[in-house]
């Protein structure tokens, strides 16, 4: 797998595109090579370059993308949604800041309160969009649970079976907990595997496609911060431009203001009817995507805001159940994407898949 990824590097820092390695090697100057590295460094997309830090080899056992030496992610082969997402955010801001600001500041009374203000929960809104887009939600190493006993790697039918585990203090309700079968792993409870990442996240509540990234244990807070700012920078944009337009005679002197009333407007209903969600799904102790489960049909959306009867880690307090949930650990990143790399680790290893054998 080394061998395959350095070939490669070489026949890409060939500077006349041959593909005959040995001769890319004799040929390339140390200028082409310093610009590859430099390209690899702002845009990782496979093994091309080894390096020795881990996000040069994740992207070869997850669909993970990395710029800037591993310090952003985002997911490849989906629509890049999440740029959308930052336009929406940074068109009426800067509409704003050039229609605006200038004449709401001169009103006094405290407006230039306002104007601040807005600039405050807008600069969170963005920062908490970056981190929640761009930061590991979660991943969990691959490769921890594999049965070296039998050829192959193959997997023992036993790990098909759901093992049940003795319940939390809160409940003695068991816990379920599964083997997935793709990263060779027994999953801690509420972990799951997204199909879009190729990865397992630990306390996976949903895959986004609107921030591109699934939203975990890991960037939950940044996503319901995003949220939350963005309600409220719309409402106070909302807010200022409507005292701008009680200022003027007639509406069409102030055309930018009714713009952005009409864009905010809009442009906050989804958030804040994500955000009530959470707060309802949050308060049964459920993430998003144990509360699809729960409810059979779209009509029964209703009947999942009560927490099921066989919930582990329900604590029978709605208050408590938000708290746990919301503002839950962090934790450290398990697969560090800068962390140093060990040629040979297993946890970044893709093992031949195994046989299918049927599900019990
Ligand atoms: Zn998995
Ligand atoms: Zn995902």
């Amino acid at each position: 797998m080394t061998d395959n990824g350095s070939k490669k590097a070489h026949r890409r820092y060939s500077s006349n595109g041959s593909s005959n390695v040995g001769s890319s090697i004799e040929i390339e100057g140390t200028e082409t090579s310093v610009f590859w590295k430099f390209v690899d460094w702002i845009v990782t997309l496979d093994t091309s370059s080894p390096t020795t830090e881990n996000y040069s080899t994740i992207p070869q056992i997850s669909n993970y993308v990395f710029f800037l030496g591993g310090r952003l992610r985002t997911v490849s082969g989906t629509k890049a949604l999440s740029v959308v997402v930052f336009a929406i955010i940074v068109v009426p801001m800067v509409l704003f800041s050039i229609f605006e600001v200038h004449k709401v500041w001169t009103f006094g009374h405290g407006h230039g309160a306002l104007i601040v203000l807005f600039y405050y929960t807008w600069a969170i809104c963005f920062a908490s969009l970056l981190k929640c887009a761009t930061s590991d939600p979660g991943v969990l190493p691959r490769n921890v649970h594999v049965p070296l006993a039998h050829n192959d790697f193959e997997i023992p039918q036993e790990y098909y079976n759901i093992i049940t585990l003795p319940g939390t203090a809160h409940n003695k309700r068991p816990v379920e907990v599964k083997y997935c079968t793709t990263c060779r792993i027994w999953r801690p409870p509420r972990a799951s595997h997204c199909s879009t990442c190729e990865a397992c996240i630990i306390t996976h509540d949903h895959h986004c496609v609107w921030i591109n990234n699934c939203v975990g244990q890991r960037n939950y807070r940044y996503f319901l911060t995003f949220l939350s700012s963005g309600v409220i920078s719309s409402v106070l944009c909302i807010a200022v431009c409507a005292l701008h337009l009680s200022r003027v005679s007639r509406t069409r002197d102030a055309v930018p203001a009714v713009f952005l009333i009409v864009y905010c407007v809009l442009a906050v209903c989804y958030p804040l009817l994500l955000l009530i969600f959470h707060f309802f799904v949050t308060s049964t102790q459920q993430t998003t995507r144990e509360y699809l489960r729960n409810i059979r049909s779209r009509r029964e959306f209703l009947r999942g805001f009560k927490s099921p009867p066989t919930n582990s880690f329900d604590t029978a307090s709605r208050t408590r159940n938000m708290y746990t949930l919301m503002c839950q650990r962090r934790g450290f990143s398990l697969v560090s994407a800068r962390g140093k790399h060990v040629p040979g680790d297993w946890r970044f290893l893709k093992l031949p898949h195994p046989h299918n054998f049927e599900k019990v």
